[in-house]
């Protein structure tokens, strides 16, 4: 299984007033087969053959639609079920994985975007679940297992040999070292420090002139630590400008830490039209009363000090405490823009788009 922190968090203010309707909701319905969707679940097919190729026995991985993951969310917090990313039923040979590894699986699938960071997750999502459905239960086991066949299992999904053999390098390096202690072994240790990644979506050539931006931001930063992308990884904040991923065609984001103790965040995205691009300006507008908002609702709900950096990692958050934000966006090309969240007690020079 696979669990956020802030997930749970975000899941409270997501699902509030859903509880009463969970009586008869059931935790593990037969969904038809299908495609990847947001909006109805399915079983499917593709990863199905991944998965019991991984498990080596038959195995089913179902893809819920954002509604009924939400109030399955709703329906584990009533049973005391921690929130998941994945969920496996061993016995029934059985995975469920939330709407957001599926999108992100479905784009691996379609080979429809560049997104390095993003894929090594979901495929060490499926990979420990597929480890589970083999008869692993231990998560340091499985977790273990699933970074020893993230290659094969992005090479059964088809990704380039290339990249297949960088997700479980990616992964060790970003996202494993913040997992939490029962999901570690001395068997699989971290990855190298140092490994970077950014927070990326799209064809490479239309990555390049963010990837401009992104290093002419970083040159404002000096003494920063570059930490990559990895704080993106996992579901959108309520208060995200983007409202789903699939709004975006192209991402680039990247973090920082300051020297004493500053956060910033700085993405740029290129929406498909303009619509979605004045949504997004509209919201961006709201960002900050938004966040304070949530901050405050986490500190009613679980009592501790705001700590909030809108993301998630299953376990564990890598937040930073934080009394404020500010942030920037700035159209240039009519469809994109560039955000920058800053948190801390010293709000960092802004990256901005030229
Ligand atoms: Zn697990």
């Amino acid at each position: 299984m696979r669990h956020l922190a802030i997930a749970l968090a975000l899941g409270l203010v997501i699902v509030s007033g859903a509880n009463a309707r969970s009586a008869s909701f059931d935790p593990d319905p037969v969904f038809p087969v299908g495609p990847i969707s947001d909006t109805t679940s399915h079983q499917i097919a593709k990863l199905d053959r991944v998965a019991s190729r991984l498990a080596g026995r038959r195995t089913t991985v179902n893809c819920w639609s954002l509604r009924d993951w939400t109030r399955l969310d709703a329906w584990r917090g009533t049973h005391h079920y921690p929130r998941a990313m994945g969920i496996t039923y061993p016995d029934d040979h059985q995975i469920d994985l939330s709407p957001f590894i599926c999108e992100v699986l479905g784009q691996a699938l379609a080979r429809s975007a560049n997104q390095p960071l993003f894929t090594a997750y979901a495929v060490t999502v499926l990979a420990h679940e597929s480890a589970h459905a083999s008869g692993i239960s231990a998560e340091n086991q499985a977790e273990c297992r699933a970074i020893q066949t993230d290659t094969r299992a992005a090479r059964l999904l088809g990704l380039p040999s290339a990249l297949a053999m960088r997700i479980p390098h990616i992964y060790r390096g970003t996202i494993y070292p913040y997992d939490e202690q029962r999901y570690r072994t001395p068997v699989c240790h971290p990855g190298l420090p140092g490994v970077v990644v950014p927070d990326t979506l799209g064809p490479t050539a239309e990555l390049r002139p963010f990837e401009r931006i992104a290093a002419a931001a970083a040159q404002s930063l000096r003494g920063w630590k570059n930490d990559g992308g990895a704080d993106a990884v996992g579901p959108l904040s309520p208060c995200s400008v983007v409202r789903s991923r699939t709004e975006e065609q192209v991402r680039f984001g990247e973090s920082f830490y300051g020297p004493h103790g500053e956060r910033l965040i700085s993405s740029s995205i290129r929406f498909h039209n303009r619509q979605e691009f004045a949504v997004a300006r509209v919201r961006q507008q709201t960002l900050e009363r938004c966040d304070i908002a949530l901050g405050n609702h986490l500190n009613r709900e679980f009592g501790s000090p705001w700590r909030f950096s809108g993301v998630a990692h299953r376990g564990r958050s890598r937040a930073s405490h934080g009394s404020g934000c500010s942030g920037s966006f700035r159209q240039t090309a009519g469809t994109s823009g560039t955000t920058t969240e800053s948190r801390g007690s010293t709000p960092p020079t802004s990256a901005s788009q030229n």
